[in-house]
């Protein structure tokens, strides 16, 4: 997927705000968790297994751990992120020590950045000085079309944009890229949050903060401004697609010319705003949620051009604010983060400085959140420093033993038809596994950095990044490329039909060298297994073995799949986060069928690792227990109750201990390990488990 500027957030979870204190020294040979890499100590044995898995296997844990006050949560990926983070900030602050004025080299620029991050007492005496200049624009603008070609600025820049745009592999070209325009221009995280009852005080809570930060930045008529503002967006929310329909990437393929566009969503000064984004030469474009143009450009055109100009004012300002001073970053850290996700604390200073360089999710959320970073260059010394060659060899053959287990389960399965088959099989061929790091460093040589100029750090460091993606776009696809730094703990499956496993990712507990090997193919194993099914979920299985969209199922497999996933659906349907709020079934489909079709893969890898011999038991477990047990481990967690709500409205996931409760439930190995019983809470009649994969 591409990364929009605002809206959709990608990933197994969603915020990473930060930290804990740098771990312990640890016994270099022995695993995190002794004797197998699993937490024995999180056992709830108040709890059945089959009443309640995820409880049973971490609910002393959950007892035990405090959501930290600059978290929305606590989970087992965010401990993760805090070592990452703390080893981020060992290699920062060393390249801040030796860093010159203006350095030339890598390190010495991620060392000035930071530098320029941690001048608090410079950025109390600019206030709002260093967005001066995009808002002198804004203000000098006098036609739509100037204000739609800053909104073009929207990657290299601070400025938002009622469309959002990327470049990527073209869906019905794969070898090419191709520019997709998407809609865009909500503040708040979801079109629901302006047009249901339930979130009037997340409305409130924009115009507040709208009118401050517009009052920070001196604009004129703030109060009022601000009620346009939520009205404007308010319309856009009513005239953009939901979630679920975006899930659909034939229904998003709507190739059309500059020209055409114009006919067909009139109102909106196209041709300036691709200029803006540096995409004018482009002769195609794609247009993804198509009947939703028309409506933003009538709006666009429609609404009084001073509340165009304070609704760009306000997206520079809310992009700028957690780089300028204290003011500004307050009011953004009570609503994004306060407001939104319920966090109670600002975290410290430092680790918002290694945010701001090395990327990631920063600021605990806003639309913009991280941009204008050295993240690539941070990675090259992350990897430089704590990714053993090691790890990525041993990653490489579980990986090889996954996508064998996938290619076995394929052959088998009785309700494929054998064209359908076939296909599906040279897909899954084609996959390739990316591991650690990209072969290929960013150049930085061009990009100015200063250690007393951080806006401009940012503002420079956005454009180089934007600049690459332009430029590169000319040319063919470039197979080699990564979507995620090194040092993010995350993994993805990418257009380009790879699995990509960040080096960060690849720590304990979900990799863990000296784990028990049913405990990494019930973590990073799943992951790979999960990554992989995404190519076939109901998304996913659109694209064909070249990476174009093409329907290649017959239509008795799309029907059998289709049957399959409903029941998965209506399993998922009755699962309730919080009272009155369930599971979006429609919008967490992909991640669903992911989560039950990696942990059936993974298990069948994991057995077939054993070439035959018995696992051994080991603390009293067998090694199917322990698979499953580090699969509940791996995606433990506590959250605020306002994160929960924001990620089930608007996350692809489903909330964690679904996730984990309900992929074990449809698995009949899970039932054997764990003795689950009929009349057991989770017990699903064996005709009723869903098997898709
Ligand atoms: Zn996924």
């Amino acid at each position: 997927m591409p990364t929009p500027i605002r809206g959709l957030i990608v990933g197994p979870v969603l915020l990473s705000l930060v930290v804990a204190a740098p771990l312990a020294a640890q016994n270099v040979d022995s695993p995190r968790y002794p004797p197998a890499g699993l937490d024995m100590s999180a056992t709830d044995s108040s709890t059945r297994p089959g009443d309640d898995f995820y409880q049973f296997a971490n609910g002393a844990w959950l007892a035990r751990m405090a959501i930290p006050t600059d978290k929305p949560y606590v989970t087992e990926w965010q401990l993760m992120r805090d070592r990452t983070e703390a080893q981020l900030r060992d290699l920062i602050q060393a390249a801040d020590a030796s860093a010159p004025h203006e350095p030339a080299t890598v390190e010495g620029k991620v060392g000035a950045f930071y530098k320029s991050f941690m001048d608090l007492s410079r950025l109390e005496a600019l206030g709002a000085r260093p967005i001066a200049p995009e808002l002198a624009a804004i203000r000098a603008s006098r036609t739509r079309a100037e204000l739609a070609r800053l909104m073009g600025n929207a990657h290299a820049g601070f400025e938002g944009s009622f469309i959002d745009f990327w470049i990527d592999a073209d869906p019905k070209e794969p070898e090419h890229y191709a520019v997709t325009l998407y809609q865009n221009g909500l503040s708040l995280p979801d079109r629901d949050y302006y047009l249901k009852p339930d979130f009037a005080n997340e409305r409130e809570g924009l115009r507040s903060y709208v009118e401050r930060l517009l009052t920070l930045a001196h604009w004129p008529a703030a109060k009022m401004s601000a009620a346009s503002i939520v009205a404007l967006e308010s319309r856009i929310a009513q005239a953009s697609w939901t979630k679920v329909e975006q899930r659909d990437p034939p229904a998003l393929y709507n190739p059309m010319s500059p020209a055409e566009l114009t006919a067909y969503a009139p109102g909106f000064p196209w041709t300036a705003f691709l200029r803006g984004a540096g995409l004018a030469s482009k002769h195609q474009l794609i247009i993804a949620e198509k009947t939703a143009f028309p409506r933003i450009a009538k709006i666009f055109a429609d609404t009084p051009i001073e509340t165009l100009k304070a609704w760009l004012a306000f997206t520079v300002a809310d992009t700028a604010a957690p780089y300028l001073s204290s003011s500004f970053a307050s009011a953004h850290f009570q609503y994004h983060a306060h407001a939104l996700l319920g966090i109670q604390e600002q975290p410290v200073r430092w680790k918002l400085g290694v945010r701001a360089v090395a990327g990631g999710d920063c600021f605990a959320g806003g639309p913009r959140d991280c941009f204008g970073t050295l993240n690539w260059a941070v990675g090259q010394m992350y990897t430089a420093s704590y990714f053993p060659p090691e790890t990525k060899k041993r990653i490489e053959a579980m990986v090889a033993n996954i996508t064998q287990a996938y290619r076995h389960r394929l052959e088998h399965l009785d309700w494929m038809t054998d064209a359908t088959r076939a296909e599906a099989l040279h897909k899954l061929d084609t996959y390739v596994v990316k591991v650690g790091y990209p072969d290929k460093a960013r150049d930085y040589s061009g990009v100015l950095i200063k250690d007393d100029d951080l806006i401009g750090n940012v503002r420079r460091a956005a454009a180089a990044d934007w600049d690459f993606y332009v430029r590169r776009s000319d040319g063919p696809v470039d197979k080699s490329d990564w979507q995620m730094t090194p040092q993010t703990v995350d993994a993805y499956n990418g257009t380009l039909r790879d699995i990509v496993f960040p080096a960060a990712i690849l720590g304990p507990p979900g990799f863990d060298v000296h784990a028990d090997p049913a405990v990494n193919y019930g973590a990073a194993g799943w992951g790979a297994a999960h990554e992989l099914t995404h190519g076939f979920d109901d998304a996913g299985r659109t694209i064909d073995a070249k990476g174009a969209l093409r329907d290649w199922w017959t239509e008795a497999d799309a029907r059998e799949f289709k049957a399959r996933t409903a029941l998965l659906a209506a399993q998922f349907a009755s699962y309730e986060p919080l009272p009155g709020l369930h599971i979006n079934s429609q919008l967490t489909m992909g991640e669903n069928i992911a989560d039950l079709g990696g942990l059936a893969i993974a298990l069948e890898a994991y057995h077939d690792s054993l070439h035959g011999e018995p696992a051994p038991v080991i603390d009293g477990l067998t090694g199917d227990q322990r698979f499953f047990r580090s699969w509940a481990q791996y995606y433990r967690g506590k959250a605020t109750e306002d994160f929960i709500r924001q990620y089930t409205v608007s996350n692809e996931h489903s909330f964690w201990p679904y996730r984990v409760n309900g992929a074990v439930r449809n698995i009949d190995a899970w039932y054997e390990a764990f003795d689950v019983k009929p009349g057991d809470r989770l017990y699903v009649e064996p005709g009723k488990r869903v098997r898709i994969w």
